[in-house]
């Protein structure tokens, strides 16, 4: 049984829930990646290995949320992101595996080889495709967005009878981000164990914001006392102070109103620490830092990151190894970048087959940074 349901047993019946992943993963240390930044007790917590088909963080939010969507009797299930969306690829992957069908709707970033990856992975996975919006930003200020998913949305309810139900971006909805309250308590599972200490830091990345605010609230809950260091990766008006909190009292709430045994806490504006310095010019724009991140996490840790969010997250964390006090303190790094290899399924398709809007990505460069992997 997962964690969270074993320490509160009334959200078993009142939540659904669809087992996804293989749960807990693994935790260890990474010794000659702490020696070479500084640090004594570096760890890392290996979500890329969440699903067997798929890992990374989404995996986690969809059990939740696709759990809810089989009680509802949902048939499709439609999300946003940008076009390289790790999250609308692991809900194409995973709604197949349960029988449903599922809609992206994706909007322009900068290109990048995973950008052209997860394109053909949803495309094998039978998900539909749709370009929209100018940008990111269109998810926010968005009478295109909301247009062309309000389209897309009447012409399935018209074609097979039913309303498509809508996934918010990143699955960063409370439902969503109690897949991380859980990913908590499993962490304090392990540390009980004996498989790490207690954590002093956990530097995360943030996009839209549903780990670090189940992780925040989840650590409560488990009484433990590390501190969460949310790494921003997009822009501001997506991750910020406010929102934040809000989501993470959302969260509480919907717990609480779950399984009244579950508390209700208060937040001060201390335990919400998140970085804003690492973020570059832009969502899915690589830097330097973020790009000198990951060839020192290959090199001395044997693990694969990327420059959207993993690269940048762990340049916050080697920013303040630099800077501060860290040395002697436990400092853990939660990957939360996919690492399943899903390369045999997509060679034999061809680009041609998606829907036209995509065919850039393939013939276009790909952004500089990421030419040399
Ligand atoms: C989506 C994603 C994140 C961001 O998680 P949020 O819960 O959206 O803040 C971090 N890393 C990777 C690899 C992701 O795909």
């Amino acid at each position: 049984m997962i964690p969270i349901f074993a320490n509160y047993p009334l959200l078993e019946q009142n939540l659904s829930y669809k087992s996804l992943c293989d749960l807990p993963t693994p935790v260890h240390r990474l010794d000659q990646l702490g020696k070479r930044i500084g640090l004594n007790n570096l760890y890392v917590k290996r979500d890329d290995m969440s699903g067997m088909q798929y890992g990374g963080n989404k995996p986690r939010k969809l059990e939740f949320i696709l759990g809810k969507a089989l009680l509802t009797g949902t048939k499709t299930v439609m999300t946003l992101g940008g076009i390289g969306s790790n999250h609308a690829l692991a809900t194409a992957i995973y709604s197949r595996q349960i029988g449903l069908k599922s809609i992206s709707m994706l909007m322009p970033q900068p290109n990048a080889n995973y950008v052209r990856k997860n394109l053909l992975m949803s495309h094998c996975c039978n998900a539909e495709l749709h370009l929209c919006g100018t940008g990111l930003d269109s998810i926010f200020n968005m009478p295109l967005v909301r247009l062309a998913v309000a389209r897309e949305q009447l012409r399935h309810r018209l074609s097979d009878g039913c309303f498509p139900e809508l996934i918010p971006p990143g699955g960063s909805s409370p439902l969503g981000a109690i897949g991380f309250v859980n990913a908590a308590l499993e962490l304090k599972e392990q540390i009980l164990n004996g498989e790490i200490p207690a954590p002093d830091y956990i530097y995360v990345a943030c996009g839209t914001m549903g780990t670090a605010a189940g992780l925040i609230l989840g650590l409560k809950a488990a009484n433990l006392k590390s501190k969460v260091i949310p790494v921003r990766v997009t822009g501001e008006k997506f991750v910020n102070y406010q929102r934040m909190l809000k989501l993470i009292r959302k969260t509480n709430a919907l717990l609480h109103s779950a399984d009244n045994s579950f508390p209700e806490f208060v937040f001060n504006p201390t335990e919400i620490n998140i970085r804003h310095e690492y973020f570059g010019r832009g969502y899915a724009v690589f830097t330097e830092e973020g790009m000198n991140a990951v060839s020192l996490m290959k090199e001395y840790g044997g693990i694969k990151l990327e420059g959207t969010y993993t690269g940048k997250a762990l340049a916050g964390l080697i920013g303040d190894a630099e800077n501060s006090e860290l040395k002697d303190r436990v400092i853990l790094f939660w990957n939360t970048v996919n690492s399943r290899d899903f390369s045999g399924s997509i060679e034999p398709i061809d680009y041609h087959n998606l829907p036209k809007p995509f065919h850039r990505y393939f013939r276009e460069e790909v952004q500089p940074p990421d030419q040399i992997f």
